[in-house]
């Protein structure tokens, strides 16, 4: 569904090269989880697939097809982007989730419309919600909003920036599972940043890290170690299992013996 090839990028003609020959597919219904630290390049190599970086080198398809010479339409109809704080002008959770059917209708929405908001809303527990106004939620709750919104898009590829960054570990545990049951139901392309490398490995099938704008793994869960995460994060890492589930801790700069 994502195939990056040999990806260079830059913001201004001038202005150092942020991103250097990445490259890396995702399948149809892989939930991929792009970790880094700050300033590693996260948010521009989703605004590369996003369409928004103007001098973007290499090859990006989405779909099978260059995403640079898209129509936007067509674009929002494949990709469905959650920023991470994301802007609702004043208007109640329905009418904030009517807006992902924008792409579709002419004047007005249809009744299908209708009916694609109305499961959505059921999809994310924003139901009891659907006529409150969007800026008097909680974090958490505006945050299932902007998923809902991009759900009612209908797109089979969702790209979400550091959705959980800003809420509490409720609302971050809530809707990374949601994420998870919603992409794996309906078979979808997800591409997330995000900083908890434990709940990423709860939610993820393929684990990319970058750093300084390389990327430097590309795996499954066997292939995030305490290796990589202490040479991008330069951080000690040390691998724990409780529960059979695998968690790393982290502690010290990797520097002590
Ligand atoms: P991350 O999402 O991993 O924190 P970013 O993609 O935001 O990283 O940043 C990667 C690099 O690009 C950083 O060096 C950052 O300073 C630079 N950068 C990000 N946004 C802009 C921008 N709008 N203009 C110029 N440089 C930018």
């Amino acid at each position: 569904m994502i195939q990056v090839k040999n990806l260079s990028t830059r913001y201004a003609r001038n202005a150092p090269e942020v991103l250097h020959d990445v490259s890396f597919g995702l399948g149809e219904g892989e939930i991929g989880i792009l970790l880094g630290p700050n300033g590693s390049g996260k948010s521009t190599l989703i605004q590369c697939l996003l369409g928004q970086m103007k001098r973007a080198e290499g090859e990006i398809l989405i779909g099978g097809k260059p995403v640079m010479e898209m129509r936007t339409s067509d674009r929002a109809r494949l990709l469905a982007y959650v920023p991470q704080t994301p802007s609702f002008a004043p208007s109640t959770v329905y009418d904030a989730v009517m807006l992902g059917r924008l792409p579709y209708f002419a004047f007005a929405p249809t009744k299908e419309d209708q009916d694609i908001v109305e499961t959505v809303l059921v999809e994310m527990s924003l139901e009891h919600l659907a006529t409150r106004n969007v800026l008097e939620l909680s974090g958490g709750e505006r945050q299932r909003v902007a998923i809902a919104r991009a759900l009612a898009q209908q797109s089979r590829i969702l790209l979400f920036d550091e959705p959980t960054s800003n809420l509490d570990i409720s609302a971050e545990t809530t809707i990374a599972e949601m994420v998870k049951a919603l992409a794996k139901k309906k078979g979808l392309t997800v591409l997330l940043s995000m900083h908890d490398i434990n709940l990423a490995l709860g939610i993820g099938d393929r684990f990319l890290f970058l750093k300084d704008g390389h990327l430097v793994s590309d795996g499954d869960a066997e292939s995030v170690n305490e290796k990589t995460i202490e040479s991008v994060f330069g951080i000690h890492a040390k691998r724990v299992y409780v529960e059979d589930k695998t968690l790393f801790i982290y502690g010290g700069n990797g520097d002590e013996s």
